[in-house]
């Protein structure tokens, strides 16, 4: 079963209508460059590609 992404990035390339993120999988890092998070705003989703 796949697990659902929803996300309200719009600009993204895997985003798609109801916030529904299509990529097969996600990677998601800590915002600092490191392999920590305090709170969620320090998460980031590395699999982000602008909508040309
Ligand atoms: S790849 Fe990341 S940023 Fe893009 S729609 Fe999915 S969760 Fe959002």
């Amino acid at each position: 079963m796949k697990l659902e992404v929803k996300c309200n990035v719009e600009d993204c390339k895997y985003w798609d209508e109801g916030d529904q993120c299509i990529a097969d999988s996600i990677y998601v890092i800590g915002h600092h460059g490191g392999r920590e998070a305090e709170k969620v705003e320090e998460t980031a989703c590395k699999t982000f590609e602008k909508r040309k």
